[in-house]
């Protein structure tokens, strides 16, 4: 899927170690007739990115392109030797759920990746789902070079809390985790229930910010109905339309200058 003209997402295959019930892929995941690439399908990738120079990001995605390890590895020879590939992206949450299954045979094919810049999106909800298994498999990570970043999804009853995601945030910068981005869950029909009311939201994004590192405060964004791209919330410090912003004391300051 190309919707940006210097990146490509290749969704490897829509199986999923972890099927969450807020998934906005839902309905995709686990398609396992449509939804396994093939090799002719990454050699026509391929094809179409050597062609397209512009092109300097690759993103595999799913699913998770982890429960696919041989299209993945296809996928990254094939990808990494063209030379207008600058970037790869892996986004994966089977690290997070099931840290075992990141044995010797993944890391090899993760060390394919030689002339690219190698980013690594981890997917976490919770504090509690960063174990001893799963620190370790992030030290592992480490070793190879991979830059590693985490996602998260806000969740009513589950991370809506200042205390629960300063505790995330700081715990994933502590181990060499960028937070990279924070959803608002999308509206996905049978698990409305895990949407947080969006002033909530702000709320606790404002207060993080406040607290937080900049290095530790991931980017609060919604992604757009139709596929139109992740808009980023503006937080409690902006006065729209007056002109003004407030800081971390609720000082009031005019912006100054045109
Ligand atoms: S890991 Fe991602 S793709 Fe898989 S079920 Fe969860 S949200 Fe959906």
């Amino acid at each position: 899927m190309q919707k940006y003209p210097k990146r490509v997402l290749l969704e490897l295959t829509l199986s999923c170690a972890a099927y969450c019930r807020f998934c906005t892929r839902r309905r995709k995941v686990d398609d396992l007739v449509q939804g396994r690439l093939t090799r002719e399908d990454v050699d026509e990738v391929t094809k179409y990115i050597k062609e397209h120079k512009d092109i300097n990001e690759i993103i595999f995605s799913g699913g998770d392109p982890l429960m696919s390890p041989e299209m993945l590895e296809y996928g990254i020879e094939k990808l990494s030797g063209l030379e207008n590939v600058k970037i790869i992206r892996v986004h994966t949450r089977v690290p997070v759920v099931d840290p075992g299954a990141i044995d010797e045979r993944i890391l090899d094919i993760f060390r394919k990746i030689k002339k690219q810049a190698f980013y690594l999106s981890l997917h976490f909800e919770h504090p509690d789902e960063i174990t001893e298994e799963v620190e370790e498999v992030i030290g592992k990570f480490r070793k190879l070079g991979a830059i590693l970043l985490s996602q998260s999804v806000f969740l009513r009853g589950v991370n809506d809390s200042v205390d629960v995601l300063e505790k995330l945030f700081n715990r994933l910068t502590e181990l060499g985790v960028r937070p990279y981005y924070i959803y608002r869950c999308d509206p996905v029909k049978g698990a409305m229930h895990f949407m947080v009311p969006f002033k909530k939201e702000v709320e606790i994004m404002t207060k993080l910010r406040k607290v937080l590192s900049g290095i530790a405060y991931p980017t609060y964004v919604i992604d757009a109905p139709g596929g139109y791209g992740k808009v980023p919330v503006p937080l409690g410090f902006w006065q729209n339309g007056k002109g003004g912003f407030r800081d971390y004391r609720d000082g009031e300051i005019k912006i100054i200058g045109p």
